[in-house]
Protein backbone atom coordinates (compact mmCIF):
# COMPACT_ATOMS: atom_id res chain seq x y z
CA UNK A 1 0.00 0.00 0.00
CA UNK A 2 1.43 3.03 -1.44
CA UNK A 3 0.37 5.14 1.85
CA UNK A 4 2.04 3.02 4.39
CA UNK A 5 4.90 3.18 2.59
CA UNK A 6 4.96 7.04 2.34
CA UNK A 7 8.39 8.53 4.37
CA UNK A 8 8.64 8.89 8.03
CA UNK A 9 8.89 12.57 8.82
CA UNK A 10 11.55 13.25 10.34
CA UNK A 11 12.45 12.41 13.83
CA UNK A 12 9.98 9.68 13.27
CA UNK A 13 11.65 5.88 13.08
CA UNK A 14 14.95 7.36 14.60
CA UNK A 15 16.80 3.71 15.59
CA UNK A 16 18.11 3.23 18.55
CA UNK A 17 15.94 3.34 21.77
CA UNK A 18 16.28 7.00 23.76
CA UNK A 19 16.79 6.74 27.29
CA UNK A 20 14.64 9.53 27.90
CA UNK A 21 11.94 8.24 26.39
CA UNK A 22 9.09 7.17 29.73
CA UNK A 23 7.16 4.97 26.47
CA UNK A 24 9.21 2.96 23.83
CA UNK A 25 7.42 1.07 21.43
CA UNK A 26 9.13 -1.06 19.18
CA UNK A 27 7.34 -2.96 16.18
CA UNK A 28 4.00 -4.05 18.16
CA UNK A 29 1.72 -6.77 16.86
CA UNK A 30 -1.32 -7.82 18.57
CA UNK A 31 -3.70 -10.08 17.02
CA UNK A 32 -6.90 -11.54 18.35
CA UNK A 33 -7.01 -14.59 16.56
CA UNK A 34 -6.49 -14.21 13.20
CA UNK A 35 -7.05 -10.40 13.28
CA UNK A 36 -4.44 -8.47 13.19
CA UNK A 37 -5.51 -5.18 14.77
CA UNK A 38 -1.84 -3.91 15.58
CA UNK A 39 0.01 -4.17 12.54
CA UNK A 40 3.29 -2.79 13.41
CA UNK A 41 4.03 0.08 15.87
CA UNK A 42 6.88 1.62 16.80
CA UNK A 43 6.79 5.16 19.17
CA UNK A 44 8.64 7.10 21.42
CA UNK A 45 7.02 9.13 23.75
CA UNK A 46 9.81 11.73 25.64
CA UNK A 47 9.24 12.53 29.52
CA UNK A 48 6.38 15.21 30.04
CA UNK A 49 5.29 14.97 26.14
CA UNK A 50 1.57 14.99 25.24
CA UNK A 51 0.68 12.35 22.78
CA UNK A 52 -2.53 12.91 21.29
CA UNK A 53 -4.18 9.38 19.01
CA UNK A 54 -6.64 10.16 16.72
CA UNK A 55 -8.20 8.08 14.18
CA UNK A 56 -11.53 6.39 12.93
CA UNK A 57 -13.23 4.02 14.94
CA UNK A 58 -12.00 0.28 14.60
CA UNK A 59 -8.41 1.51 13.97
CA UNK A 60 -6.68 0.03 17.12
CA UNK A 61 -6.12 2.81 19.53
CA UNK A 62 -8.03 1.42 22.45
CA UNK A 63 -6.03 -2.20 22.04
CA UNK A 64 -2.52 -0.02 21.46
CA UNK A 65 -3.07 2.12 24.99
CA UNK A 66 -4.45 -1.88 26.47
CA UNK A 67 -0.58 -2.87 25.89
CA UNK A 68 0.83 0.21 27.20
CA UNK A 69 0.01 -1.26 30.54
CA UNK A 70 -0.52 -4.80 29.17
CA UNK A 71 -4.18 -5.14 30.00
CA UNK A 72 -3.31 -7.09 26.38
CA UNK A 73 -0.93 -9.75 25.99
CA UNK A 74 1.82 -8.69 23.03
CA UNK A 75 2.00 -10.70 19.99
CA UNK A 76 5.29 -9.40 18.85
CA UNK A 77 7.27 -6.51 19.34
CA UNK A 78 8.49 -4.75 22.17
CA UNK A 79 6.94 -2.32 24.84
CA UNK A 80 9.32 -0.55 27.23
CA UNK A 81 7.74 1.70 29.99
CA UNK A 82 9.54 4.11 32.67
CA UNK A 83 12.45 1.09 31.66
CA UNK A 84 10.22 -2.01 32.36
CA UNK A 85 9.89 -4.37 29.48
CA UNK A 86 6.86 -5.69 29.45
CA UNK A 87 7.42 -8.59 27.05
CA UNK A 88 9.81 -9.55 29.68
CA UNK A 89 7.69 -13.26 31.05
CA UNK A 90 8.35 -11.83 34.47
CA UNK A 91 7.65 -8.55 34.43
CA UNK A 92 6.02 -7.69 38.06
CA UNK A 93 3.01 -5.76 36.08
CA UNK A 94 1.84 -4.42 39.28
CA UNK A 95 5.11 -2.83 39.59
CA UNK A 96 4.27 -1.69 35.97
CA UNK A 97 0.89 -0.39 36.76
CA UNK A 98 1.27 1.66 39.40
CA UNK A 99 3.69 3.92 37.17
CA UNK A 100 0.10 4.22 34.60
CA UNK A 101 -2.61 5.78 35.37
CA UNK A 102 -5.56 4.94 33.04
CA UNK A 103 -8.85 6.83 32.49
CA UNK A 104 -11.35 4.84 30.26
CA UNK A 105 -14.88 6.16 28.49
CA UNK A 106 -16.71 4.75 31.74
CA UNK A 107 -15.92 5.77 34.50
CA UNK A 108 -15.44 2.06 36.34
CA UNK A 109 -16.04 4.03 40.17
CA UNK A 110 -16.98 1.72 42.77
CA UNK A 111 -20.77 2.51 43.92
CA UNK A 112 -20.45 1.48 47.38
CA UNK A 113 -17.82 3.62 47.98
CA UNK A 114 -17.12 7.14 48.82
CA UNK A 115 -15.74 10.07 46.48
CA UNK A 116 -12.70 9.67 48.52
CA UNK A 117 -12.78 6.17 49.56
CA UNK A 118 -12.54 5.12 45.56
CA UNK A 119 -9.57 7.53 45.57
CA UNK A 120 -7.92 6.30 48.56
CA UNK A 121 -7.94 2.25 47.96
CA UNK A 122 -5.36 1.41 46.16
CA UNK A 123 -2.58 3.67 47.92
CA UNK A 124 -3.79 1.91 51.15
CA UNK A 125 -4.37 -1.59 49.54
CA UNK A 126 -1.29 -1.48 47.91
CA UNK A 127 0.71 -0.23 50.91
CA UNK A 128 1.83 2.95 49.18
CA UNK A 129 0.69 4.74 51.40
CA UNK A 130 -1.10 4.97 55.58
CA UNK A 131 -4.35 5.70 55.61
CA UNK A 132 -4.24 8.97 56.90
CA UNK A 133 -1.80 10.25 54.13
CA UNK A 134 -3.96 8.01 51.64
CA UNK A 135 -6.73 10.54 52.80
CA UNK A 136 -4.92 13.82 52.87
CA UNK A 137 -3.54 13.59 49.08
CA UNK A 138 -6.60 12.14 48.38
CA UNK A 139 -8.11 15.67 49.85
CA UNK A 140 -5.32 17.08 47.61
CA UNK A 141 -6.28 15.47 44.35
CA UNK A 142 -10.31 16.68 45.02
CA UNK A 143 -9.00 19.83 45.38
CA UNK A 144 -6.95 20.05 42.13
CA UNK A 145 -9.84 18.44 40.26
CA UNK A 146 -12.37 20.81 41.78
CA UNK A 147 -14.58 18.31 43.23
CA UNK A 148 -13.46 19.09 47.52
CA UNK A 149 -16.97 19.18 48.70
CA UNK A 150 -17.65 15.62 46.98
CA UNK A 151 -15.46 13.68 49.11
CA UNK A 152 -18.13 11.86 50.99
CA UNK A 153 -20.66 11.48 48.15
CA UNK A 154 -21.31 8.69 46.61
CA UNK A 155 -21.18 8.14 42.81
CA UNK A 156 -24.17 7.56 41.81
CA UNK A 157 -25.02 11.40 42.88
CA UNK A 158 -22.08 12.91 40.64
CA UNK A 159 -22.78 14.00 37.42
CA UNK A 160 -21.09 12.43 34.57
CA UNK A 161 -18.30 15.21 34.57
CA UNK A 162 -17.62 14.92 37.96
CA UNK A 163 -17.02 11.27 38.10
CA UNK A 164 -14.56 11.56 34.90
CA UNK A 165 -12.96 13.96 37.64
CA UNK A 166 -13.05 11.57 40.03
CA UNK A 167 -11.69 8.82 37.84
CA UNK A 168 -8.90 10.85 36.87
CA UNK A 169 -8.11 11.64 40.88
CA UNK A 170 -7.88 7.84 41.36
CA UNK A 171 -5.78 7.18 38.42
CA UNK A 172 -3.20 10.15 39.84
CA UNK A 173 -3.62 8.68 42.98
CA UNK A 174 -0.80 6.37 42.80
CA UNK A 175 1.53 8.66 41.77
CA UNK A 176 1.99 7.72 38.52
CA UNK A 177 4.61 8.85 36.15
CA UNK A 178 2.26 8.28 32.64
CA UNK A 179 -1.03 9.38 32.17
CA UNK A 180 -3.43 7.32 29.45
CA UNK A 181 -6.96 8.57 28.74
CA UNK A 182 -9.07 6.25 26.31
CA UNK A 183 -11.68 8.60 25.27
CA UNK A 184 -12.42 9.90 28.84
CA UNK A 185 -14.74 12.55 27.14
CA UNK A 186 -16.91 10.40 24.72
CA UNK A 187 -19.52 9.20 27.01
CA UNK A 188 -20.63 12.54 28.75
CA UNK A 189 -23.02 15.14 27.55
CA UNK A 190 -21.46 17.82 25.72
CA UNK A 191 -21.65 20.26 28.87
CA UNK A 192 -19.21 18.41 30.78
CA UNK A 193 -16.47 17.84 28.29
CA UNK A 194 -14.65 21.07 29.05
CA UNK A 195 -14.30 20.49 32.62
CA UNK A 196 -12.53 17.35 32.03
CA UNK A 197 -10.26 18.22 29.40
CA UNK A 198 -9.64 21.05 31.31
CA UNK A 199 -8.12 18.84 34.14
CA UNK A 200 -6.69 16.89 31.68
CA UNK A 201 -4.61 20.48 30.43
CA UNK A 202 -3.85 21.06 33.58
CA UNK A 203 -1.94 17.81 33.81
CA UNK A 204 -0.18 18.81 30.63
CA UNK A 205 0.94 22.41 32.07
CA UNK A 206 2.46 20.83 35.16
CA UNK A 207 4.71 18.00 32.40
CA UNK A 208 2.55 14.79 33.39
CA UNK A 209 3.72 12.47 30.35
CA UNK A 210 0.46 11.42 28.53
CA UNK A 211 -0.94 9.71 25.54
CA UNK A 212 -4.45 10.36 24.66
CA UNK A 213 -6.90 9.04 22.57
CA UNK A 214 -9.39 11.55 22.22
CA UNK A 215 -12.09 12.67 18.98
CA UNK A 216 -11.82 16.47 20.34
CA UNK A 217 -9.70 17.82 17.42
CA UNK A 218 -9.76 21.34 19.07
CA UNK A 219 -8.21 20.42 22.40
CA UNK A 220 -5.31 17.96 20.28
CA UNK A 221 -4.58 20.60 18.85
CA UNK A 222 -4.41 23.27 21.45
CA UNK A 223 -2.60 20.78 24.08
CA UNK A 224 -1.18 17.73 22.09
CA UNK A 225 2.84 18.35 21.26
CA UNK A 226 2.22 15.41 18.86
CA UNK A 227 -0.20 14.08 17.10
CA UNK A 228 -0.72 10.24 15.99
CA UNK A 229 -2.96 9.41 13.50
CA UNK A 230 -4.02 5.62 13.18
CA UNK A 231 -5.54 4.11 10.75
CA UNK A 232 -6.24 0.08 10.43
CA UNK A 233 -3.81 -0.60 13.18
CA UNK A 234 -0.87 1.08 11.53
CA UNK A 235 0.41 4.83 12.65
CA UNK A 236 -0.41 6.57 8.94
CA UNK A 237 1.41 9.70 9.99
CA UNK A 238 2.55 12.15 13.00
CA UNK A 239 3.44 15.31 13.59
CA UNK A 240 3.01 18.59 15.25
CA UNK A 241 -0.45 19.78 15.85
CA UNK A 242 -0.20 22.39 12.69
CA UNK A 243 1.38 19.18 10.53
CA UNK A 244 -1.60 17.23 11.09
CA UNK A 245 -4.32 19.71 10.95
CA UNK A 246 -3.29 21.94 8.34
CA UNK A 247 -0.75 19.85 6.28
CA UNK A 248 -2.17 16.99 6.30
CA UNK A 249 -0.33 14.10 3.84
CA UNK A 250 -1.62 11.13 3.48
CA UNK A 251 -5.39 10.96 1.83
CA UNK A 252 -6.76 8.96 4.64
CA UNK A 253 -6.05 11.51 7.15
CA UNK A 254 -7.04 14.40 4.73
CA UNK A 255 -10.78 12.30 4.88
CA UNK A 256 -10.68 11.44 7.82
CA UNK A 257 -10.19 14.90 8.97
CA UNK A 258 -12.67 16.40 6.37
CA UNK A 259 -15.49 14.07 8.37
CA UNK A 260 -14.58 15.16 11.91
CA UNK A 261 -13.67 18.61 11.63
P1 LIG B 1 -10.45 1.80 18.34
O1 LIG B 1 -10.18 2.06 19.79
O2 LIG B 1 -9.54 2.55 17.42
O3 LIG B 1 -11.88 2.02 17.97
P2 LIG B 1 -9.99 -0.96 19.05
O4 LIG B 1 -8.59 -1.07 19.50
O5 LIG B 1 -11.05 -0.90 20.09
O6 LIG B 1 -10.12 0.27 18.04
O7 LIG B 1 -10.36 -2.16 18.11
C1 LIG B 1 -9.60 -2.51 16.97
C2 LIG B 1 -10.04 -3.85 16.47
O8 LIG B 1 -9.72 -4.84 17.43
C3 LIG B 1 -11.53 -3.95 16.20
O9 LIG B 1 -11.69 -4.67 15.01
C4 LIG B 1 -12.02 -4.77 17.37
O10 LIG B 1 -13.12 -5.55 17.01
C5 LIG B 1 -10.84 -5.64 17.70
N1 LIG B 1 -10.80 -6.01 19.13
C6 LIG B 1 -10.58 -5.15 20.15
N2 LIG B 1 -10.59 -5.81 21.33
C7 LIG B 1 -10.84 -7.11 21.05
C8 LIG B 1 -10.99 -8.30 21.84
N3 LIG B 1 -10.86 -8.27 23.17
N4 LIG B 1 -11.24 -9.45 21.18
C9 LIG B 1 -11.35 -9.49 19.84
N5 LIG B 1 -11.22 -8.43 19.04
C10 LIG B 1 -10.98 -7.23 19.62
MG1 LIG C 1 -11.36 2.80 21.30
Amino acid sequence: MSEQAHPARPGENSGSTDPGSKISVRGLKKSFGTNEVLKGIDVEVADGEVVCVIGPSGSGKSTFLRCLNKLEDITAGSVLVGGIDLTEPKVDLNKVRQQIGMVFQHFNLFPHMTVLENITLAPVELKKQTKEQARQSGMDLLKRVGLEEKADARPASLSGGQKQRVAIARALAMNPGIMLFDEATSALDPEMVGEVLQVIRDLAAVGMTMVVVTHEMGFAREVADRVIFMADGVICEQGSPEEIFSHAQQSRLQDFLAKVL
